[in-house]
């Protein structure tokens, strides 16, 4: 449950350290578990070692929207499981051919997004990244993945934030996709953004799109590769639908989208 919704989530990190201490979290893995039994990431209710993921079964419950019925191409909430909804129908060939959404991007885990991306609350990566995990294993256990691609930050987000969300939840997913399954590689520099662009928020549909239009490249060929492009907030769906684009022009058979949240 979340009766605690007030408690605070995780220790702030001071910036200058906060790669060194994911780098080393991912090295000890499980013996920072033992060592410091985790609490759920939303209601810090004290979890059994190994627990996975790392929210107590209350807080997964109720997670909004996470047993939502949703378009599997896109995500967008549908009255029934379906293939591909109306737009997606529309559009051939697809960029993203498949889409898995964890949970609405809505209170309690907005709070979640929000701290470790402007908090700087980087052991928070972990548990969303375990989420999308557990998820995938869950829904998407038919849909064959070769590696993991974050969506990447322009230099400039990067520099100032330190570090990028969506490639430390994709470590964190990829990392706990044994023992039956094995670790996928992830790519953190395949694909990269090219330019800045101005905020996609209060932007229309049309403009969103021009926006990002040619903002991602890859380097070298993904030639056959079937990958899992991970990010943190789905909005419109335009940013994934550029990257993948651009994967695809680099070769990509596949490309499934692994987002934690997506606005209703
Ligand atoms: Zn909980
Ligand atoms: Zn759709």
């Amino acid at each position: 449950m979340h009766a605690s919704t007030s408690r605070p989530l995780a220790r702030p990190l001071a910036h200058p350290f906060a790669r060194p201490f994911a780098r080393a979290r991912r090295r000890l893995g499980g013996w920072l578990d033992h060592l410091a039994p985790r609490g759920c990431a939303l209601c810090g209710t004290a979890l059994a070692p190994r627990a996975f993921p790392a929210f107590c079964t209350g807080c997964l419950l109720e997670l909004p929207g996470a047993r939502r019925a949703r378009c599997r191409r896109c995500g967008q909430p549908t009255d029934a499981p379906a293939p591909a909804c109306t737009a997606c129908a529309a559009e051939a060939p697809p960029a993203v051919d498949a889409t898995l959404v964890a949970a609405d991007y809505a209170p309690p885990l907005d709070r979640v997004v929000t701290a470790l991306k402007f908090g700087r609350q980087l052991p928070l990566a972990r548990p969303l990244g375990e989420l999308l995990a557990a998820r995938w294993a869950g829904a998407l256990h038919g849909e064959p993945l070769d590696c993991l691609v974050p969506v990447p930050l322009a230099p400039g987000r990067l520099a100032q934030r330190g570090f990028n969300q969506s490639l430390e939840m994709a470590r964190a997913m990829s990392a706990c996709l044994g023992p039956s399954f094995a670790p996928l590689p992830v790519l953190p520099r395949r694909l990269a953004r090219l330019r800045d662009t101005p905020p996609q928020a209060g932007l229309a549909l049309a403009e969103r799109r021009t926006n990002l239009l040619g903002c991602f490249g890859c380097s070298g060929r993904l030639d056959g590769l079937r990958i899992g492009l991970v990010d943190d907030v789905m909005t419109s769906g335009s940013t994934v639908a550029e990257a993948a684009r651009a994967l695809k022009a680099a070769g990509a058979t596949r490309v499934v989208a692994l987002v934690v949240t997506r606005t209703a």
